[in-house]
């Protein structure tokens, strides 16, 4: 077998895997690096954020406030030192992104604009227009072209971490376009991959959001920290889980029920007097409350019945209306026009006319790859960035925008580390690289193309997607829990029976089909039975039969291990520097 062999490996070619590849090349444009992504790096889920990307700017601000405000966020959930690190570095990134190359929108004076955002107690999020994830990953993408030390692996799907001597030291990877698998060789592999909101029914992610680098990180021993806390966004398009984001709300969209009733006020969110601005009164609104507090205040209008009834191409569905009427057409088109794009497009409606229907979906990870504050995991040799890992800054519930801000931040920060691993590390194991891509290719020929099965994708995939929803969704019990678990354990068993009827070489995608759901079975179990064993409720886990945050057993991280049976959880401190835990309170609404 052919072996391709460099310095770095980095998987993903999102933000996080783009930011990694430059760091490396501002480090020492000598190492080379391979950037394998699944498809073209372009078409990466980063592609599609709209909002924006938090980060200190405004004199009003401060980098205390922004550590605060997040770690009030994650409910004292997220490491302190890694949030202190975050914040300290964003500005830096934001600045340089822009001598990069990526137009940060303007007020009239020249000054970088910046919007608010949800649980942002002051307006510290960047963005460009809402294409901002757009602009940001084209300003990556031509950055790193400069560096002629990046050969591109666009289009290869890694299947398999290859471990030699306790190192990961490599990835088997299919070439999509001839199908064969090719070992590549790395002292450092840096995992970007992304999220894996598409073990969810109803989402905001991408198709090819499936949790691939977390099942490759935790097949080799890593484990997975914070599973149990998965992100709704409140305002998705019902049917089709396209986001419209959140800075509708920032710009003064506000949230109504069936009544027309803003229901939000019923719920404690408002945003403390210091943000209020008399010549933007919206700004102050409760529609403003972080992500998981409105997403269960929806959850209570629908007990409630006071949501609307919408039928759609998956049946009907309880929705309430975005209505940005008021902002007028010339704000619109301007501040959010990607907004009313999507929602004629996606749901027939133009909203300078009229409200927009709209849901929770799923919407982000805040766990992944547990790593420490340098991008590193416990086996050496693998580091992991943005998304797919956990650092971790969001505990239980992630603050909009500051993602973007984390891919930059994070992404270079585990590239540095990953080139001092490789300095200290320059040997690897050809012959074993080798025979264990050799080995992954024979299991891939013997499983889906010598065999075929009994069951198929679409079948375990869609059961997959309604128990997780069912039991794993915005509210919780042991009940419900338990109840996925056992489906999972039994849709994986089910799993080995699954067949595929397209046997070509060529772009497979049925093969990479499925190869994905048993990534994203393995990223539901540590999801569900972390959840189950969490008996607290905490951020965006909300368990019904454990209604209380409980800081003396749970102001832990969870950390889920592989094993043959089910996993094993087990748990990791928390790291408080400054800000002792409180009650998360976000202020009486009084507009
Ligand atoms: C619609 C939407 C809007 C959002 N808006 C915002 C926002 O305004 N502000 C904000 O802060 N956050 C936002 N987010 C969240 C944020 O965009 C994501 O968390 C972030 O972009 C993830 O970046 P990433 O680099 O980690 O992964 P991605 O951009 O998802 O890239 C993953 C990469 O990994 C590669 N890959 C995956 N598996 C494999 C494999 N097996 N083999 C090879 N390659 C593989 C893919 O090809 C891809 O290149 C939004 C998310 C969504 C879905």
């Amino acid at each position: 077998m052919e072996f391709l062999n460099h310095d770095i490996l980095i998987v993903g070619g999102g933000g996080a895997g783009l930011r990694a590849s430059i760091a490396i090349g501002e480090e020492n444009p000598q190492l080379s690096v391979g950037v394998i992504s699944k498809v073209y790096p372009m078409r990466s889920h980063t592609i599609s954020a709209e909002g924006g990307a938090a980060a200190v700017i405004k004199a009003n601000d401060s980098l205390d406030a922004h550590a605060r405000d997040t770690i009030t966020g994650s409910d004292w959930l997220a490491d302190q030192d890694a949030v202190e690190a975050f914040v300290n570095e964003a500005p830096k990134e934001m600045i340089q992104l822009e001598h990069w190359g990526c137009p940060w929108s303007r007020e009239p004076d020249g000054h970088v604009a910046v919007r608010p955002f949800g649980g942002m107690k002051i307006e510290r999020t960047w963005f460009a227009a809402d294409k901002t994830g757009f602009h940001m990953l084209h300003a990556l993408f031509q950055t790193s072209l400069k560096y002629n030390n990046v050969t591109r692996y666009d289009e290869w799907f890694v299947t398999r971490l290859l471990v030699d001597d306790g190192r990961v030291q490599g990835v088997a990877a299919i070439e999509l376009r001839t199908g064969q698998v090719r070992a590549i060789g790395g002292k450092a592999v840096i995992l970007c991959t992304g999220g894996a909101g598409r073990i969810f029914p109803f989402t905001t992610n991408a198709a090819i959001k499936t949790g691939d680098g977390m099942a490759l990180a935790y097949r080799v021993g890593v484990p997975l920290k914070d599973m149990e806390f998965v992100q709704y966004h409140p305002t998705g398009l019902p049917g089709t889980g396209i986001l419209i984001t959140e800075a509708a709300r920032g710009e003064g969209g506000i949230l109504v029920n069936k009544d027309g009733y803003r229901y939000l006020q019923d719920y404690n969110l408002g945003q403390p007097l210091d943000v209020r601005d008399p010549r933007h009164p919206q700004k102050a609104s409760m529609e403003l409350g972080p992500r998981d507090r409105l997403s269960q205040a929806f959850m209570k209008e629908v007990e409630k019945g006071r949501t609307i009834k919408l039928e759609t191409a998956v049946g009907p569905v309880d929705v309430v209306h975005l209505d940005v009427r008021h902002l007028g057409e010339e704000k619109i088109n301007k501040k959010i026009p990607f907004v009313r794009e999507l929602a004629k497009n996606y749901a027939g409606i133009d909203p300078v006319y009229e409200p927009i229907p709209v849901r929770p979906v799923v919407h982000y990870m805040m766990g992944g790859v547990s790593t420490n504050i340098e991008g590193a995991t416990i086996v050496p040799g693998l580091f992991a960035a943005g998304e797919c890992a956990c650092v971790s800054i969001n505990g239980a519930n992630r603050l909009g925008s500051n993602s973007l801000t984390e891919l930059l931040v994070f992404g270079a920060r585990a590239a540095r580390s990953a080139v001092k691993f490789a300095a200290d590390h320059p040997q690897i194991n050809k012959d074993a690289l080798i025979a264990q891509a050799e080995d992954e290719q024979r299991q891939i020929t013997q499983r889906w193309f010598q065999k075929d099965g009994s069951e198929t994708i679409a079948a375990i995939r869609l059961e997959l997607n309604k128990t997780m929803e069912a039991g794993c969704g915005i509210y919780r019990s042991e009940e419900s829990l338990k109840k996925t678990c056992d489906d999972i354990r039994k849709l994986k068993e089910r799993y080995h029976n699954v067949g595929i009827s397209d046997k070509s070489i060529s772009f497979n995608t049925e093969l990479t089909a499925a190869i994905e759901l048993g990534f994203m079975l393995d990223t539901a179990e540590a999801v569900a039975f972390s959840a189950l064993a969490r008996q607290e409720s905490r951020g965006s886990h909300q368990r019904t039969d454990f209604a209380k945050r409980d800081d003396e057993k749970y102001l832990k991280h969870s950390l889920a291990y592989r094993t043959d049976g089910d996993p094993r959880i087990e748990y990791l401190d928390v790291v408080i520097t400054k800000w002792p835990p409180a009650e998360r309170v976000y202020g009486q609404q009084t507009s």
